[in-house]
């Protein structure tokens, strides 16, 4: 099996690492010790709205890109390449929306982020409930044609400047996880709706917020997919999106190891490059060995996706790989830069910070191998390949 990048998409691919090298490289220092103002996101999304590189995973009927998920991880790859914080240029839409909304919620929602006029995103997991989204406390009670919302989210990326969140809320706590979780898009200038902290971390690009909902009043129509659907909202795009994650460590891990290779030659000790040494040959070799294995992994894995098989026991593996994969290839590239790799004034001591926490967000490896052994034991997918 093999597989040829479509011409349309190797120029995309192009034209994203030029906007990446020429309009995004000269801002990482900037980024990095000041975050992004509102108005270099503003002017960023509209140069790449403009350019037509946002929103390239949504369909073209609504202005998106129409790119299907190998498309997308591939461009991934390229957006992998430069600081986090910069990845919205790329916006993935909403995925939410799009699979779950009513035309009217998509017109609202989706549109306007395709345009990059609003900023979405996810609230689930709360203080108590993270792996476990059972516990989930927020709660959500019917009143006429509304629901009043009150509980308290954590970790929800970018909250603080969202627009709207999609909120995960208990409406029947007789059925639980399946069945009694029901999710709502909030506008975040709703009343009794506020961002109460904006975490510090152990990387400048992880934006995560705690915000409150008291007595939040939602319209019924804002309900995502319908009463008690909530655990479909979620698991359905979450699949989708740890796929994804495939080609964002791809991307990084590529350009460690140009930096790796290039340093390794001209760095000259013992009368000699490292580069000539096999104790670095293998590390740089290691790192073309995780990349190619992660490449076609995931590569398989979108390729499955976009035909419409299900891929959610490949998503977990995916994700497990990849976030594992860059790990190895970050704390590689700090060890052939030696005491440099360490400082500030190169980029490998904030990438191996910014890796780390790819192993926790979007579900941890631990969840993500117990639902493959989970799948494996239950016989719910063969130990060898599905064609
Ligand atoms: C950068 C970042 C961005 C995020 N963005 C969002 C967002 O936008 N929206 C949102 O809703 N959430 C977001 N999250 C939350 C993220 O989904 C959770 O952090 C993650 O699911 C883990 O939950 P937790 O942190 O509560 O850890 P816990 O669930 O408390 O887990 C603690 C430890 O126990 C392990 N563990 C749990 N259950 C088991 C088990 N059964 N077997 C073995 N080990 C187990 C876990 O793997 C982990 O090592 C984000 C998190 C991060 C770090």
């Amino acid at each position: 099996m093999e597989f040829r990048v479509p011409d349309e998409i190797k120029e995309l691919k192009k034209v994203v690492r030029r906007f990446v090298e020429e309009e995004l490289r000269p801002l990482e220092r900037e980024v990095e010790e000041k975050g992004v103002s509102p108005e270099l996101r503003k002017a960023l999304t509209k140069k790449a709205v403009d350019l037509g590189i946002y929103a390239l995973a949504m369909p073209k009927e609504y202005g998106g890109g129409g790119l299907g998920l190998l498309g997308q991880v591939m461009i991934a790859e390229e957006m992998g390449r430069i600081h986090p914080s910069l990845r919205f240029v790329v916006s993935d839409g909403d995925q939410m929306v799009l699979h779950w909304g009513t035309e009217e919620q998509k017109q609202r929602y989706l549109v306007p982020v395709i345009r990059g006029e609003k900023i979405p995103a996810i609230g689930m997991t709360e203080p108590d409930a993270g792996s476990d989204i059972s516990m989930i406390k927020t709660t959500a009670v019917r009143d006429g044609d509304h629901w009043i919302l009150n509980g308290t989210k954590h970790f929800t990326t970018y909250a603080d400047i969202a627009d709207y969140i999609k909120v995960f809320a208990v409406t029947d706590k007789s059925k639980g996880a399946r069945g009694g979780i029901t999710c709502f898009l909030v506008d975040t200038d709703t009343p009794g709706f506020r961002v109460t902290k904006v975490f510090d971390s152990i990387a400048r690009s992880l934006h995560v917020c705690e915000e409150v909902f008291e007595n939040c009043i939602v319209p019924h129509e804002n309900v995502l997919g319908g009463v008690g659907q909530g655990h479909k909202v979620f698991g359905t795009t979450y699949a989708m999106n740890r796929g994804r994650y495939g080609g964002f460590c791809v991307g990084i891990a590529e350009y460690l190891l140009e930096k790796c290779r290039d340093y390794a030659k001209q760095r000259v000790l013992f009368g000699e490059p490292i580069a000539n040494r096999q104790a670095i040959q293998w590390m740089l070799a290691d790192t073309a060995i995780d990349i190619y294995a992660t490449r076609m992994m995931t590569y398989n894995f979108a390729w499955r996706y976009d035909q419409g098989m299900d891929v959610r026991h490949e998503s977990s593996m995916v994700k497990t790989f990849a976030v594992e994969m860059v790990g190895r290839a970050a704390d590689r590239a700090i060890q052939i830069h030696g005491g440099m790799g360490l400082m500030k004034d190169l980029p490998f001591e904030r990438i191996y910070r910014e890796v780390r926490a790819l192993r926790i967000a979007g579900g941890t490896t631990e969840i993500q191998r117990m639902i493959i052994a989970r799948n494996i034991l239950r016989g719910h997918v063969s130990t060898g390949y599905n064609i």
